[in-house]
């Protein structure tokens, strides 16, 4: 089955030069925000998890993500002087951190595409939470890279990686990343991760009806008993430039639904609280969680909300912060970082940005216009981060 190519809406306003202020009492000192690692937004929800965008490129065109159409060899890409350096990163994390973040994730475009990558690992795995614990450190990759990088990503204090994967049919997944990538590149990747010792390892997989919906059981049958958890994630309307359309989202439900059937499934308590997947146990002869067997997630953005325990932040490629995967503008914290403010300010410029947050847009979806009603189209998943 191949991918449809529908007209696509190109963007008139690119949204990546737009920019929030960051809240003048911020940096006043009279309303200075400490970090105590107790900060939370107006709907009380802590800030726990960062995603930062290490670069805006890559190598594969997923057309969800990065339709060929949009992302051809006239896009233009940030200028390597815009994007954040590895200290920058490092130093705004350390905030985060001592804001009460507990885990880092890598993303991007492709994470493994950045030059060097292993030494920005060194440095956050350097960081300690505010109760002095390592940082659970992860990088999502579409594995192309992997069979080459997964020792040095180890080696360099990389826990454990997430592997987007769309389908086991070489067909199918050479049409999805449109690079005719072959799926078996990735999964030497995915056993070179394995062999590092980069678990537990997940695997994202982006079900679009009508495009990979057949690849839902032999991916199931693939996993099962790996000890690797295969995660289905409904596709989303992110950015501007997919053509998304409601009808080619597959509910959550349909998928266990579709398992449930020929792999008896029985679901599982949360992980930890705001964990994004609802988690779902091969069930033994007895209906029981066989453990061996493992477990799968489904990840229902779209047709369930879970916006209400969002602790996840977004840092752009070039330094901008934002609160919510759908927002269509972010607040530059890399300008503060270069004029040279102190770690204080930054903490406080955090503090304000967070406490000020109110974004939920998903719960608000059904109700919005597909600009969510402010007139500005989103930023790109490719750019922001997943
Ligand atoms: N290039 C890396 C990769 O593909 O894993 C990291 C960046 S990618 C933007 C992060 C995640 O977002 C991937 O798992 C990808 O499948 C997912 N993603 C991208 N566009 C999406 C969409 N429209 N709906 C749902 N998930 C999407
Ligand atoms: Fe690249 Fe990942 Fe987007 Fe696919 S999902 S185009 S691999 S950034
Ligand atoms: Fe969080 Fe925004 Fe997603 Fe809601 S829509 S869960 S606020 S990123």
């Amino acid at each position: 089955m191949t991918e449809r190519h529908t007209p696509r809406v190109v963007p008139l306003i690119d949204q990546r030069s737009a920019s929030l202020l960051t809240p003048a009492a911020a940096l006043a000192p009279k309303t200075r925000i400490a970090a105590t690692g107790l900060l939370s937004d107006t709907l009380g929800r802590p800030l726990r998890d960062l995603r930062i965008s290490v670069t805006d490129r890559c190598n594969f065109r997923c057309n969800y993500c990065m339709p060929k159409e949009i992302f051809d060899k006239d896009y233009s890409y940030l200028p390597h002087g815009d994007l954040l350096s590895f200290e920058e990163i490092t130093r705004i994390a350390k905030v985060f951190v001592a804001h009460g973040v507990q885990k880092i994730r890598l993303t991007g475009g492709e994470p493994l595409l950045r030059k060097n990558i292993e030494l920005l690992i060194e440095q956050l795995a350097a960081l300690r939470t505010v109760e002095g614990r390592p940082l659970d450190l992860t990088l999502t990759t579409n594995g192309s890279l992997l069979a080459r990088k997964a020792r040095a990503l180890k080696a360099a204090g990389l826990q454990r990686v997430t592997v987007s994967l769309d389908g086991l049919d070489d067909a199918v997944f050479r049409s999805m990343n449109d690079v005719d990538f072959p799926v078996a590149d990735v999964l030497a990747g995915i056993e070179a991760a394995r062999d590092a010792g980069l678990g537990p390892i997940k695997i994202n997989m982006v079900v679009k009806r009508g495009t990979n919906e057949h690849e839902i059981l032999p991916m199931a049958r693939h996993f099962k008993g790996s000890g690797i958890v295969l995660r289905f994630i409904e596709y989303m309307d992110v950015g501007a430039t997919n053509g998304w359309r409601m009808n080619e989202v597959l509910p959550s439900a349909d998928v266990v639904k579709l398992i449930h059937a020929e792999l008896p499934l029985v679901q599982l308590d949360p992980s930890s609280p705001g964990e994004t997947a609802e988690r779902w146990g091969y069930a033994d002869a007895s209906g029981q969680h066989d453990k061996a067997a493992g477990e799968i997630g489904v990840i229902s953005s779209v047709t369930q909300a879970f916006c209400g325990d969002c602790n996840r932040a977004r840092l752009s490629t070039e330094g901008k912060l934002y609160l919510c995967l759908f927002a269509a503008q972010g607040y530059d914290l890399r300008s503060l970082v270069r004029a040279k403010e102190s770690d204080t300010d930054l903490a406080s410029a955090v503090g304000h940005i967070w406490q000020g947050r109110t974004d939920r847009y998903s719960e608000l979806r059904s109700a919005m216009a597909p600009d969510g009603g402010t007139g500005v189209r989103r930023v790109e998943m490719s750019y922001i981060g997943g």
